[in-house]
């Protein structure tokens, strides 16, 4: 699954230009054209990451990112700073609001694209193609495989990127609103349980080299990868 950006710029040119060269680099994008705008598709759909202008018409970059950042559904969302404001003053209160990064106007797309990367690369590891390989378990994004000890293993799309999302954050008790919106993107449409169906399907799939065993249902809050050594099948405990 591509990793989307929502671009907010007032410019329709250079709307258009980020766009185009993020497409290019493989991104969904999603577009608005002021922080009104922003706001009400961010009401429908969570993307990875905000590229957010600091001037704009009505409500400012600067206040829309304070609002993302004070609200419990988007104050963990990767943002970067759009600008032609080169000024000291305003970098730190850019990134004081809790902006991951600030790229100032004139950019080259290339180095725009490298920032956004380098972004998701920290806060978003789940769209790296770094192999991931935890007590046997080997998931490759760039080869799109999965290996337990060696065995191949075959998983849905969905399954896939479950997976690389709890691989990558292992040790945490995820929500399943909090999977919805970290792997599905946008929970607002889809129930909850849907998020059983998947795990259900994902640990059927780890099942041939026991690695089911790795993910934890932790009742009353949601699951969690424990990257124990998988125990034969005969020692476990059911559920
Ligand atoms: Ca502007």
């Amino acid at each position: 699954m591509p990793a989307s950006v929502l671009i907010v710029e007032d410019e329709p040119a250079i709307l258009e230009l980020i766009a185009i060269n993020l497409q290019h680099a493989g991104f969904d994008t999603l577009r608005a054209k002021s922080a009104e705008e922003a706001n009400r598709l961010l009401g429908d759909v969570l993307p990875d990451l905000v590229l957010l202008d600091w001037m704009l018409p009505g409500q400012s970059g600067l206040a829309l990112a304070r609002r993302l950042r004070g609200d419990a559904r988007t104050k963990e969302m990767p943002l970067i700073f759009l600008t032609a404001r080169a000024d000291e003053t305003d970098k730190l209160a850019g990134l004081e609001s809790g902006a991951d990064d600030y790229v100032t106007k004139p950019f080259s797309t290339k180095e725009l694209v490298a920032r956004i990367r380098a972004v998701l690369r920290r806060r978003k590891p789940q769209y790296g193609d770094e192999p991931v390989d935890v007590a046997g378990l080997m998931l490759d994004p760039a080869a799109h495989r999965v290996t337990g000890n060696g065995l191949p293993l075959a998983l849905g799309p969905t399954e896939f990127r479950l997976l690389h999302y709890l691989l990558t954050h292992p040790n945490r008790v995820y929500s399943r609103a909090q999977l919805l919106d970290e792997v599905w993107g946008d929970h607002v449409f889809i129930e909850e349980r849907t998020v059983d169906v998947h795990i259900r399907r994902l640990r059927q799939a780890l099942s041939p080299s026991g690695h089911d065993a790795l993910i934890e249902t932790v009742r009353g809050s949601g699951y969690a990868l424990r990257p124990v050594i998988a125990t034969p099948i005969a020692a476990r405990s059911s559920g």
